[in-house]
């Protein structure tokens, strides 16, 4: 298939582009598109059929449902049966927003969408061009990430080029995205609702609006809890290369281990904060004097906060698979705010190969310390 690449320009050539797109959208194709999440692999959530070759694009388990994106409040309600206070006053917060409730559904929703539950997940984004490309649908969108199922979800054009060029009808080039974690899913089903996946609306956030607000226990990586998000159980975000998250005071030994490594003669990637990048550059150049090559030294640094780690943690990620190091030590952070969502998808990009340090004792929760570390 030949897939059409449309740049939006924030000006009048736009109304143009997205009639085009809609019209694919409406004759059962899937065209990617921009939200302040992540992008977005849009087709008419109420048509089996077009839904159909998300799942194929994407090659996505088809017990993962999707969420549908609307771009006006009222068009929740022939999507649902009904709405309950909880569900109203997150709307009448964060919508539009990062934020996808999850409501008992209406026979409209086919099971191709919703993956055969009773429920189905429905967000209004807040990103201008996904709110002009929906009005122009004139339907429900569903939109999953669009990236190859297991990969990092795109938060720019040119990685979702890499991953559906010939796959999809077109892709919409918005820019960066925003917040660039997929959004927070919470069920509204339950008395006191259930965050079922973290993301920008924060449990904080949450909690200010509804008083109560509980956390799905499978989000903490307990294999003995089933997530009630389909898709949360699958390996997720993953680099190529071997992963590992430092947590807690583990992530104070990143610079010593990653020195450890490349004396091992290993190619060494490394996700971190500028202020460990600078650490780590001093000992860079300690190598350098011994002889040892910094060029097997590939240090990332997301920035300072919380939320430009969020922006850049995908792409950072994705680019790994680009330079494919032998080993990549991420630097853990603090679970507050929206660093909550960014622990569990780094918890989950290490295949939860999480290395932590209590009373001077490394440990590693699945599988063995490697070498480098114990040394
Ligand atoms: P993605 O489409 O990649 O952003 O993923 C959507 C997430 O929402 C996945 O983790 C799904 O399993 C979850 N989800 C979608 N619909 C429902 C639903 N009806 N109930 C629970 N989780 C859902
Ligand atoms: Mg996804």
């Amino acid at each position: 298939m030949q897939t059409c690449y449309w740049k939006l320009q924030s000006n009048e050539q736009d109304a143009e582009v997205m009639a085009q797109a809609a019209k694919l959208i409406q004759a059962g194709e899937v065209v990617a598109f921009p939200t302040e999440t992540v992008y977005g692999l849009g087709a008419n959530g109420l048509n089996s059929e077009a839904v159909t070759k998300i799942f194929a694009a994407k090659g996505r388990p088809n017990d993962n449902p999707l969420i549908l994106h609307i771009a006006d409040v009222k068009d929740v309600e022939p999507l649902t049966t009904g709405l309950n206070e909880n569900a109203k006053a997150l709307m009448e917060a964060f919508w539009p927003g990062p934020l996808t409730l999850v409501i008992n559904k209406s026979e409209i929703v086919p099971d191709a969408v919703s993956a055969g539950l009773p429920t189905v997940a429905v967000r209004y984004p807040a990103n201008k061009f996904a709110q002009q490309l929906i009005k122009a649908c004139g339907c429900p969108v569903a939109a999953p990430s669009a990236n190859i199922s297991g990969r990092p979800s795109p938060t720019n054009a040119q990685d979702v080029w890499e991953d559906m060029q010939g796959k999809v009808a077109a892709v919409l080039d918005g820019g960066n995205c925003g917040i660039g974690l997929e959004s927070t899913v919470v069920d509204t089903t339950e008395p006191v609702p259930v965050i079922l996946r973290p993301g920008g609306i924060t449990y904080e956030m949450l909690t200010e609006v509804l008083g109560a607000v509980e956390i799905d226990p499978a989000l903490q990586g307990d294999s003995s809890y089933k997530p009630k998000a389909p898709g949360m159980k699958y390996r997720h975000y993953a680099p190529k290369s071997a992963m590992y998250l430092l947590e807690g005071e583990a992530a104070g030994l990143l610079p010593k281990m990653a020195v450890n490594a490349l004396e091992e003669g290993k190619r060494v990637g490394v996700l971190c904060s500028r202020a460990t990048a600078e650490a780590l550059g001093a000992n860079e150049n300690v190598l350098a004097k011994e002889g040892e090559g910094s060029e097997n030294l590939l240090v990332s640094p997301w920035g300072d906060s919380l939320e430009e780690l969020a922006a850049n943690l995908f792409y950072l990620l994705r680019d790994f698979d680009r330079t494919m190091p032998d080993v990549i030590l991420a630097e853990g952070v603090s679970e507050s705010g929206i660093g909550l969502a960014v622990m569990n998808r780094m918890r989950k990009a290490a295949g939860y190969q999480i290395v932590s340090l209590e009373d001077g004792e490394l440990s590693v929760k699945i599988g063995s310390l490697p070498k480098f570390m114990v040394k």
